[in-house]
């Protein structure tokens, strides 16, 4: 990136709005500022202005606003144009922007530079990206929580206590005469323990939140007619899946997030498992089986009326993915008068419900939370990205080869410094320039 370079983009969506809005950064924009309103705009106040051509004329008008650095969001001069909000009008402005010598921003463009001039650390601005993209409201907390830096102040806590047990056994290996002695007085088990239950805490934390950022991918199969459609569309609460009572009637897979109590359910309801009866089945059954193998939860639907669908023909279960957990759902219970319940199967939970009354669906809802690891609330999670969980697991795996290699200090103080190494990672103190490209390419462009 030169860092000369003017940027301009449209921020806000494609299409027609009451207000749209182009946003410029770059270095000493008083000149740019001037050319586009002809008037003098006191810094972070908004003020009513014409936004003009090159020969004076009138694009649109509205509100402008102007950031000078160090106090904008990219830590450089911006200009906030507001006007009316609509695509023609938009593109006229950048254009005029453009003409004026700055160039299109690239996606995360604003972002990247907020970061590169030290306005937020890395984890923080991977939150705001998540904080965009957020499916539901505890996802949209949680990645609000992140750019607060809450993530990020547990984070440093731990790069301190690293640093400060580094110096200590760096001390201790200068002075050797001191030895062990020196680094039990200062406490460096306790400070090792202690930091060691932080890491704990905070990979627990984070592992639910990236739950809450993925979501789950779950997969419903079953046999033929045993109501995995009516399932589906029970849980989504509309008509997706069509319901007959014709077997094989599913040929490709239906998919559709629900959210159930903040986390994205990514549904996928699939054609029954059975032997095809004709082409286009088997490659229904197929694309199942590839569905099934991508799966993070399967439910196996059986139905209440026909015990032989409970247990699965053994060559299906064979094919299930071993480590993945499964519920067995038995349906419809309303024909066999029995109670919606919750029962600890022998390999998997099994949940009786009726997808047709929708009696026991909501037994299923939590099953399939509990079945995932979900510790029942939003609360206190941070949202993290895989980079961020591999980060802290090597810290972690660092940490704990501390205490196997003691007493022998020089290995130690590589662990200590490889876990602090990891973590540092996690705010962006020492980045590789490729992963901050693919951080910022997956933003939207004006952010
Ligand atoms: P799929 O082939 O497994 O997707 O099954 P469908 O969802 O298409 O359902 C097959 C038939 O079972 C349809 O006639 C549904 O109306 C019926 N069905 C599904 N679930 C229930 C239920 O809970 N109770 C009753 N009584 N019928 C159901």
């Amino acid at each position: 990136m030169a860092k000369d370079e003017v940027i301009a983009a449209i921020a806000t969506p494609p299409g027609r709005g009451g207000i749209g809005v182009v946003r410029i950064s770059g270095n000493r924009l008083e000149s740019m500022l001037r050319a586009l309103v002809n008037t003098d705009v006191a810094p972070r106040r908004a003020k009513r202005a014409a936004f003009r051509t090159a020969d004076g004329g009138v694009i649109d008008q509205g509100l402008v606003l102007f950031f000078p650095a160090p106090h904008s969001y990219t830590g450089e001069d911006v200009i906030e144009l507001q006007g009316h909000g609509g695509p023609v009008v938009l593109q006229l402005l950048l254009r005029r922007c453009l003409e004026l010598g700055a160039r299109i921003a690239e996606p995360g463009e604003f972002t990247k530079r907020a970061f590169l001039n030290d306005k937020l650390d890395l984890a923080q601005a991977e939150s705001v990206a998540d904080l965009i993209d957020a499916s539901t409201v505890e996802a949209a907390h949680c990645a609000l929580r992140s750019l607060q830096g809450e993530f990020s102040q547990r984070i440093d806590a731990m790069v301190r206590a690293l640093i400060e047990l580094r110096m200590l056994v760096e001390v201790t290996l200068d002075f050797p005469d001191e030895e062990v002695e020196f680094l039990e007085q200062a406490n460096a088990h306790d400070k090792l323990a202690d930091l060691h239950r932080q890491l704990a805490a905070v990979l627990a934390a984070s592992r639910q939140g990236s739950l809450l950022r993925e979501g789950i991918y779950v997969v419903i199969a079953g046999e033929p007619n045993v109501g995995k459609s009516s399932l589906m569309n029970c849980l989504a609460g509309e008509e997706l899946a069509i319901v007959t009572d014709i077997p094989g009637t599913t040929r490709d897979a239906i998919r559709q997030t629900i959210n159930v109590h903040g986390v994205p359910l990514h549904m996928v309801d699939t054609a029954g498992l059975r032997e095809p009866k004709d082409k286009v089945e088997k490659i229904g059954i197929s694309k199942a089986w590839d569905e099934i193998s991508k799966a993070n939860l399967v439910l196996w639907v059986s139905d209440a009326t026909c015990p032989e669908t409970r247990i699965a023909d053994p060559a299906v279960v064979a094919r299930l993915p071993k480590g993945v957990p499964q519920i067995v759902v038995i349906n419809k219970i309303d024909l066999c008068d029995q109670k919606p319940a919750t029962y600890a199967g022998e390999n998997a939970t099994e949940v009786a419900l009726s997808a047709k009354t929708g009696a026991g669906i909501e037994l299923l809802r939590n099953a399939m939370l509990e079945a995932v690891g979900w510790g029942g609330s939003g609360e206190g999670l941070f949202m993290a990205r895989e980079r961020h969980l591999q980060a802290l697991q090597v810290a972690q795996t660092h940490v704990e080869q501390v205490s196997v290699h003691m007493p022998q200090l020089e290995l130690v103080a590589e662990e200590l410094r490889l876990a602090q190494g990891a973590l540092a990672s996690i705010t962006g103190e020492f980045t590789a320039d490729d992963l901050l490209g693919e951080i910022f390419s997956r933003f939207c462009i004006g952010k």
